[in-house]
């Protein structure tokens, strides 16, 4: 059984982020989509919201589950008894944060092999945060997101777009 940990924010989930589960599933018995805690960075979702909305998004693809974590990543790969960790590559912008946290997670465990996968060309530009201030600037986000997550943020800017 080959277990992959796709770790992340998900505030919220994007269609890039699904780009990337569908192709991990490809190449893995199993995908967990791994929601971070990550209190520190403010989400507008709650966890309890984000993780919903993974699960939901994951249902239909075969081999994938959402989850939760807080604490250290390896630990918790180490856990769910995964072999890696697989993360997006959008543009050379990404690389260098991704490249450091890659090797770091290795020098914490060497076992543990992180891999990057791209996503389809037109969700290159996509990002939570992009689509987060597009949805609070009242703009349409039914291209970039599930139809459930698109329900979910027209719920937490009711008054968008409306002035
Ligand atoms: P984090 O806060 O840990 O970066 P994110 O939810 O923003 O969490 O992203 C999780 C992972 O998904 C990261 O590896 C990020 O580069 C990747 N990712 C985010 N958006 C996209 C996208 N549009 N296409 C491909 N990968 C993406």
């Amino acid at each position: 059984m080959r277990t992959v940990i796709y770790p992340g924010s998900f505030d919220p989930l994007t269609n890039g982020h699904l780009d990337v589960i569908q192709r991990a599933a490809k190449l893995f018995d199993r995908v967990v989509v791994a929601v971070a805690k990550n209190e520190g960075k403010h989400p507008l979702f709650t966890l309890k919201e984000r993780l919903t909305l993974v699960k939901q998004a994951v249902r239909h693809v075969p081999g994938a589950e959402a989850d939760s974590f807080d604490g250290l990543l390896i630990e918790y790969v180490v856990d769910r008894k995964a072999q890696a960790i697989v993360r997006g590559l959008r543009a050379i912008s990404d690389f260098e944060f991704e490249f450091q946290l890659a090797l770091m997670n290795r020098k914490l465990n060497e076992n543990i092999e992180t891999i990057f996968m791209m996503p389809k060309d037109t969700y290159t530009f996509l990002s939570s945060r992009i689509v987060k201030e597009i949805a609070r600037l009242g703009g349409d986000v039914s291209a970039f997101v599930p139809a459930h997550v698109q329900v979910a943020l027209a719920k937490k800017f009711p008054g968008a777009g409306k002035s």
